[in-house]
């Protein structure tokens, strides 16, 4: 089966995913795949179907919580899916999915495009963020979607308008029902102004900075905000700041941010989460949402 694989993209056996997701956490995968097109992807989701081996999907791994033991399958993971074609004229951007988001705004700001720039903090892909619905400062991707080509069930290409895609606050369809695999997008954008594009990103980089540990491997946030109120300032509220599991911490910084302060394992992410979760839930009577995503635990 590897001898057919590697017609169609990179192939390693047992291969760490430590690198592969923000965290810096997680065990290995039995095949890690890196397809070179569309095209070999549909080949390999072919060969790996013919095989009965499951797979996952991996754009940045900045979402997501991976297991320590091996994932028995393949993670696919879509860098080489990076192709972006900018159209001023028809103010849109094409997309692959494995296209950054942080990459995809600055083309779009050096074409004088304007729209995204809430994303350019947001250290996922085209393909995650769009599955997620991935946002900041009351934007969200979602908002402007125009398309989004995806592989069905029997890896047929397919185009979905906007009005086919349900979405809200951190969520889609895509979410929602696992059975579509993002392989690229189209955004409808405006006309902008480079320099007050440069000077919103700038602006909102050093929020960032001043509000956020990027010091630390973290995955973002951690649960979702309950309507009308901050996760932060509710695990904040409960004491929990610098609480810590091994080398997983609750951040002193944003108590909604879980950070690596060194050798922090999987297992320590994951039960430090579900603490912060049942503490906040017992003294609070709030059911935090998780935002981030438990890959391969049961
Ligand atoms: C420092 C930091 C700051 C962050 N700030 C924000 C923020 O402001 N707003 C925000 O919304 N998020 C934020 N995040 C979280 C994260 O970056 C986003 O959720 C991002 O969109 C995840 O994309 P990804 O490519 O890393 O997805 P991954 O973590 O790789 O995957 C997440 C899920 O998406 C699925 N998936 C990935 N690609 C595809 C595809 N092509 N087709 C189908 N399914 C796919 C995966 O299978 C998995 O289930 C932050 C994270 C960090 C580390």
């Amino acid at each position: 089966m590897i001898n057919e694989l590697i017609l169609y993209g990179d192939v390693q056996e047992h291969a760490t995913l430590k690198n592969l997701n923000t965290y810096h956490i997680g065990g290995t995968a039995e095949y890690l795949i890196t397809p070179n097109s569309i095209k070999d992807l549909i080949s390999i989701l072919k060969i790996l179907k013919d095989n009965n081996i499951k797979y996952f999907i991996l754009g940045n791994g900045s979402n997501i919580v991976l297991n320590s033991r091996e994932f028995k399958g393949a993670v696919i993971h879509l860098s080489k899916l990076n192709g972006i074609e900018v159209h001023p004229d028809m103010e849109m951007i094409y997309a692959e999915a494995g296209v950054m988001l942080p990459k995809l705004v600055s083309e779009m700001v050096n074409n004088s495009l304007t729209g995204l720039e809430f994303a350019s903090g947001i250290p996922g892909t085209v393909g995650g963020g769009i599955y997620g619905n991935a946002g900041a400062y009351n934007a969200c991707l979602m908002d402007y979607v125009s398309s989004v080509t995806v592989l069905d069930e029997n890896y047929d290409i397919k185009v979905l308008e906007h009005e086919d895609i349900e979405y809200s606050y951190r969520t889609t369809s895509f979410k929602e029902d696992k059975k579509y695999i993002i392989v690229a997008a189209k955004f409808f954008l405006k006309k902008g102004d480079k320099q007050g594009s440069l000077e919103i990103i700038e602006n909102r980089r050093q929020r960032r900075v001043e509000s956020q540990p990027l010091e630390f491997p973290s995955a973002g946030s951690v649960f979702r905000n309950p309507e009308g109120d901050f996760a932060g300032r509710l695990i904040e509220s409960c004491g929990l700041k610098g609480y810590h599991i091994g080398d997983a911490e609750v951040s002193l910084k944003h108590a909604n941010f879980i950070v690596n302060k060194g050798k922090a394992t999987s297992e320590d992410v994951y039960k430090l989460i579900n603490y912060v979760h049942k503490v906040v839930l017992d003294k609070t009577n709030v059911d935090l949402v998780i935002e981030q995503e438990f890959i391969d635990w049961e």
